[in-house]
């Protein structure tokens, strides 16, 4: 029987879809790389598989819901009382959940664009509304513009940096002069997903704003640099009343047990993983540097990835990375962005695009 119920609500027909970062296609003969989701490349360390496993060992239990061990542990890790904290599902959870808490219907999001594709999918979720602010010619944030596109009906401004998928990071003066342009009821979001991956030496200090701003919240993640994306977490990083709220719209329960364990234990072993960050940074500067000396003039890359503005040769460098045994993700029309991984298959990246002329 067909169903007869209820019509969803109106907005959620126009949520865009999540493209998620394609699998490689299987090669005989070749080792496929995944480079279209952002991942670490980096097997997990053994002791945050075994303060795992411990923790599946008790999957029958719930979580504990306050995540208690692990606020204490970031806040110890941050300098930051654990009432300041949220844990979500993956960042993007916090994402959602900060929407939900302050958007009224209609109310307008500005962002960036082309930026974090979950973006407008949340934006639509909450029943907000999108105000897409173009990046500069060089996937630059154009704070101005962003500044001059708040309204009375704005609720929330989201800053991406370093941004997905073009990669450069704002500065901390350009911040400071764009927050300085945010008025009182505007909640301002950094989006700090790629922070661990940042050299930049002028580059947003996320806490130092975080403590000078009280609209600010800082969205991190323990997908990218601390390589568990597999298993959803996330925090946020605000003032008690915005942190309140992003728990108190959270879904009970949604960080798992195994998730709370792996992060506090990846938070122990920082050192290692940073470590291995350092390697990425130094395969994503080799990366940029062999790209440019073949005449591509490739954005500033501040995250784990590079970006390549092919526009409509998008689906054909993506192919031909394809056959070279890297699958790679391209947004059509606009370009391609291309994770960092391991050294083998950021050489055929290298190889491809030296073969592929630039525009
Ligand atoms: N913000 C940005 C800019 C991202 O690129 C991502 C992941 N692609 C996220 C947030 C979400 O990460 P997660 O939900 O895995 O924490």
């Amino acid at each position: 029987p067909q169903f007869r119920g209820p019509r969803p609500r109106a907005h959620i027909r126009d949520i865009p879809a999540y493209v998620p970062g394609k699998p490689p296609t299987p090669r005989p003969g070749l080792t496929a790389y995944k480079l279209s989701s952002n991942e670490n490349p980096y097997p997990p360390l053994p002791g945050v598989v075994e303060a795992s496993t411990r923790a599946v060992e008790v999957m029958n239990r719930y979580p504990d819901m306050g995540s208690v061990a692990l606020y204490e542990a970031l806040g110890r890790h941050l300098g930051v009382p654990v009432d300041h904290l949220a844990a979500g599902t993956g960042s993007v959870a916090l994402i959602y959940q900060l929407l939900q808490a302050f958007c009224e219907p209609g109310d307008e999001v500005v962002y960036a664009w082309r930026s974090f594709e979950a973006y407008p999918i949340a934006v639509t979720a909450a029943g907000a509304r999108s105000v897409q602010v173009p990046l500069r010619a060089d996937g630059h944030h154009d704070l101005e513009a962003m500044a001059a596109a708040i309204t009375e009906r704005t609720r929330v401004v989201m800053v991406c940096t370093p941004n997905n998928p073009t990669g450069p990071a704002v500065t901390q003066a350009e911040l400071d002069r764009f927050l300085a342009a945010v008025p009182a009821h505007v909640v301002a979001v950094v989006d700090e997903a790629y922070l661990e991956f940042v050299r930049m030496p002028d580059a947003v200090d996320g806490l130092a704003t975080y403590r000078a701003h009280p609209n600010v919240v800082l969205f991190r993640t323990f997908s990218k640099a601390y390589g568990l994306a597999g298993f959803r977490v996330g925090y946020a990083v605000a003032q008690p009343e915005v942190a309140g709220a992003l728990r108190a719209v959270s879904l009970p329960f949604g960080v798992s047990s195994v998730a709370q364990a792996a992060a506090l234990a990846s938070l122990e072993a920082s050192e290692a993983l940073l470590e291995r960050v350092d390697a990425l940074v130094a395969e994503r500067d080799r990366v940029g540097a062999a790209l440019r000396e073949a005449g591509w003039d490739v954005p500033d890359a501040q995250g784990n990835f590079v970006w390549f503005a092919l526009g409509d040769r998008s689906a054909e460098f993506a192919a031909a990375c394809d056959d070279a045994g890297i699958v790679v993700r391209p947004f059509a029309g606009e370009g391609c962005r291309v994770t960092v991984g391991e050294v083998e298959a950021n050489d055929r990246l290298v190889e491809v695009a030296r073969a592929f002329a630039p525009a």
